[in-house]
């Protein structure tokens, strides 16, 4: 399982904090999204907690820069990406916790 290694090759460390994040809170997220072409390769994932993931696609994911002022330029990069990919919204995260669910039960 490529979600399952990345979270191990990055030693469960939130892209955004840095912060070590439990595999029970741990969140796979597709920078670029599967219905845009964006695989499941390791440079296309990244690890994030819950709560960041959930902001991330909220209608406001600008919060993260408040959050993490350090990752200004890694939260750029995840927000366009999302707008690019015209899934700015929350409905996209209802899809992304399916395929979590899976992976966390
Ligand atoms: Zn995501």
């Amino acid at each position: 399982m490529f979600r399952i290694s990345k979270y191990s090759s990055v030693k469960g460390i939130s892209y955004l904090s840095g912060e070590y994040v439990p595999v029970k809170d741990y969140h796979c997220h597709h920078i670029i999204m599967q219905d845009n072409g964006g695989s499941h390769d390791f440079d296309n994932l990244c690890v994030l907690s819950e709560t960041e993931h959930i902001i991330l696609h909220s209608s406001t994911p600008e919060r993260l820069y408040e959050l993490f002022p350090k990752r200004k330029k890694r939260i750029k990069y995840l927000i366009e990406q999302l707008k690019a990919n015209g899934k700015y919204a929350l409905n996209s995260l209802s899809k992304g916790f399916q395929g979590m669910k899976a992976l966390t039960n």
